[in-house]
């Protein structure tokens, strides 16, 4: 178990600088296993049950560092600092987004992609999730412009598509139909507007995207769009 100096913890858990969490060391406003600690050089185990035994002026201390979330990120949010308008990290509360490590998003989804998404401040967990060799799949809720033709799933599977401007073949995809413009694709890769693409090389238009699932892991039915929760070990097994 890694340990950490308190004011140090703190601090990169984003209560402050190292100076003013040291006030609220001095200020008797931490407390674990019960106990006031006043000293801010203590060296803490880091261990994941840390909020439940420590609180920070009598609320629960945030996730320390080693976190993963799923986020059901709405429409209309981005992923990437580059692109324009509001960041799913402003779905966060205000300190997490001070958190060093920071935290960061599993992958990423299109700006107008909801459902859901995996966000943590492990870096290696985080290459373990979307290394091409881990080969996770990713099941996303396709609206189509168009009826299907009947011949995309198959199309899909073969493993031989190629997308415009790429040169090596999309890995076997598969697709389910719901309904006459409405369809269920798994895909183990992400390349860039992956699924849009797909349906346009068969040509469809994809009207709306929604990501439902990551390995076997569901969003869940109650998290509503722009809540996130913390994943248990269990859900994180279901993605590995
Ligand atoms: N494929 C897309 O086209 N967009 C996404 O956001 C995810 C997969």
């Amino acid at each position: 178990v890694p340990t950490l100096r308190l004011d140090r913890l703190l601090a990169n858990l984003g209560y402050g600088s190292r100076r003013e969490v040291q006030g609220l060391v001095h200020a008797g406003l931490v407390v674990l296993d019960g106990a006031v600690i006043d000293d801010p050089d203590r060296r803490i185990a880091v261990t994941r049950d840390l909020s439940e035994r420590m609180q920070i002026q009598g609320k629960p201390l945030d996730p320390p560092p080693g976190l993963v979330l799923m986020l059901h990120k709405p429409l209309g949010v981005t992923c990437s600092h580059k692109e324009a308008g509001p960041l799913v990290y402003s779905l966060l509360p205000d300190r997490w987004r001070r958190r060093d490590p920071a935290l960061s998003t599993v992958g990423r989804l299109d700006k107008e992609t909801s459902g859901l998404l995996l966000m943590t401040d492990d870096g290696a967990l985080l290459h373990r999730i979307i290394s091409p060799r881990a080969n996770i799949s990713k099941r996303y809720r396709v609206t189509l412009d168009r009826p299907l033709r009947g011949d995309e799933a198959e199309i899909f599977a073969a493993g031989t598509l190629m997308l415009e401007g790429e040169d090596k073949p999309l890995l076997p995809a598969r697709m389910e139909v719901i309904s006459p413009t409405g369809a269920h694709l798994t895909i183990t890769e992400g390349r860039y507007h992956q699924v849009r693409r797909m349906f346009a090389a068969v040509g469809n238009h994809v009207t709306a995207l929604h990501r439902d699932r990551i390995g076997a892991l569901d969003l869940p039915a109650d998290l509503e769009p722009g809540g996130y929760r913390l994943l248990s070990e269990a859900d994180l097994a279901l993605v590995l």
